[in-house]
């Protein structure tokens, strides 16, 4: 059952009338609640048969909308041309039309006493540079109320994803209808969120970058992704914090995992630039938990209230759950877990051992990278009772964190030629080989006869150029895969304090 009210909106902007027929039948085909002719698209147009067509043949509801260039839009005629189109679309019974607060007033007046018992007026700005202050945006929702709009439209854009805050926060204030938008992508959520603010529509695009404006998701995954029909105000908002983010797989898992185990919760993108100031704007406790990736590990160790003391140990929080008794933010790390056992197990699975103590006892233990992952895997095989050695690309940095764990320290250029011994272990923790320079490895093929287990970090390919080559030169190995799914298992604890449904995490991410 439908639980949002927030409509979703098709941008219909084909260059002819056929394309955009065509279009509106896919709209409503895969979903949609309403389409937008943006009749500015359109290479030739006439109003008098064309908005017949349009919108007396329609098969979802429709707003016309024919923005002008000094809106962000195509059209660049004679501006009485463009209001004409928009009264006679209201005199043919269009569900919507978009009229721009510029033009509001005298457009208002053209059609004073006149009734248009059909048409809801959305007035609009558009504001392609930033998103004003909280005090600025109210002033400007009051003046395009002011306007006798139906429903007010204001779409600004993102330099922050803190600046979507101030959009909700006049969002859930607004007596009337409001549609509130944030552009580009740092403003993703405010598409999906708006759902759960009160907003009156979102956009969604029929095919992934054919946008209207920056940052709008596909329909698909609003519906299927983010569940957007079952999003209300009582569901809890958590997300994977990242710069870069768009790469993770844990939306597409979690969002899974919530809906299958029927928890009220939505699971989003957030590209952070600043950690800090990301925490603190979005305080509510309805911001529930948060994974962190690249390049905020070391970071949110910071910014927690309190820190797990195996966080603590590994100087990397990868994630933060807002205590709902105190709204206190509390550090995890649960890559070490993810990871160490995925590569116990490699090792296990190979020598079919089983048993209390950890394979890796005694083992030499090479760890590529100095970084959130790096720490991770460095403590984690010390802990286990491995002798570890640190290969770093800044050698300082090995350095530190070998001094730290009480291991070695080499510079990642030397790897090549580093073989004590036979039978090491290998874990790559940068990102070398990840999407979409998959054909980077961080050690030559020839050093990995060295090795009995491979281990990459890296899981966008599952299999990397470096896992391939160490199976190929006879190793074990173990993919990135297996430590995402083990650290899952570790979130979804601290998210909900519930076990992980762990086979339900497993299969949906190998699917
Ligand atoms: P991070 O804290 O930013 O650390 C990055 C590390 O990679 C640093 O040691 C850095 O060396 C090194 N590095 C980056 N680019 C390099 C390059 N071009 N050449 C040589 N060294 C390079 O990142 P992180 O959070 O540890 O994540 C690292 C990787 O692990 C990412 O690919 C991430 O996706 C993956 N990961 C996977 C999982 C999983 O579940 N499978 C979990 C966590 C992380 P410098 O010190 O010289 O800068």
């Amino acid at each position: 059952m439908r639980k949002s009210a927030t409509l979703i909106c098709i941008p219909i902007m084909g260059e002819t009338i056929e394309k955009m027929k065509i279009d509106v039948q896919k709209a409503k085909q895969n979903g949609a609640d309403l389409v937008e002719i943006r009749l500015d698209h359109l290479t030739t147009f006439n109003p008098s048969p064309d908005l017949h067509t349009l919108i007396q043949d329609r098969l979802l509801p429709v707003l016309i909308t024919y923005r002008p260039t000094w809106e962000g839009g195509k059209y660049d005629g004679d501006e009485n041309k463009r209001l004409d189109a928009l009264r006679l679309a209201m005199e043919l019974g269009a569900d919507y039309i978009d009229v721009e607060l510029k033009v509001a007033h005298e457009f208002y007046d053209s059609i004073r006493g006149k009734t248009f018992e059909k048409t809801k007026v959305i007035v609009s700005s558009h504001n392609y540079q930033l998103t004003p202050s909280v005090e600025d945006l109210g002033n400007l929702a009051a003046r395009i109320q002011a306007t006798g709009a139906d429903i007010v439209k204001i779409a600004t854009t993102a330099v922050e994803i803190t600046d979507v805050a101030r959009m909700f926060q006049i969002m859930v204030h607004s007596q009337v209808p409001f549609i509130g938008l944030v552009m580009g992508d740092r403003g993703l959520i405010s598409r999906v969120l708006c759902a759960k603010f009160g907003g009156y529509l979102t956009f969604g695009t029929l095919e992934s970058g054919v946008v209207s404006a920056p940052g709008q998701p596909t329909l698909k995954d609003l519906l299927y992704l983010y569940n957007f029909r079952q999003l209300g105000p009582m569901t809890k908002v958590y997300g994977i914090i990242g710069k870069p983010v768009s790469h993770s797989k844990s939306p597409m898992l979690f969002n899974e995992v919530f809906k299958s185990v029927g928890l009220d919760a939505v699971y989003v993108y957030l590209l952070v630039d600043d950690l800090a100031n990301f925490l603190r704007t979005y305080s509510s406790t309805d911001f529930a938990g948060f994974s962190v990736t690249i390049p905020h590990k070391e970071a949110a160790l910071k910014c927690c209230d309190e820190v797990d003391p195996v966080a603590k140990s590994i100087g990397a929080v990868n994630c933060v759950i807002r205590r709902p008794t105190d709204g206190k933010l509390i550090g995890y790390n649960t890559d070490y877990v993810g990871s160490i056992s995925a590569i116990e197990d490699g090792l296990r699975g190979k020598h079919n051992v089983s048993g209390a103590s950890s394979p890796l006892a005694g083992k030499l233990f090479v760890v590529i990278g100095a970084g959130g992952a790096g720490k991770a895997l460095a403590y984690g095989a010390k802990e286990k009772g491995a002798r570890v050695v640190i290969a770093n690309r800044t050698y300082d940095r090995a350095r530190e964190l070998a001094d730290a764990i009480g291991g070695d320290a080499i510079a990642l250029a030397d790897l090549d030629n580093f073989h004590p011994e036979d039978g090491m272990i290998l874990a790559n923790t940068t990102s070398i080989g990840m999407q979409p320079k998959v054909d980077e490895t961080p050690v030559s093929k020839h050093a990995l006869k060295f090795y009995s287990l491979v281990f990459d970090a890296v899981y966008t390919p599952k299999m990397t150029r470096l896992l391939k080559e160490a199976e190929e030169a006879g190793a074990t190995i173990v993919t990135g895969l297996e430590m995402f799914i083990g650290q899952a298992y570790g979130q979804y604890e601290n998210y909900t304090g519930l076990p992980a449904p762990k086979e339900l995490i497993r299969k949906t991410l190998e699917n």
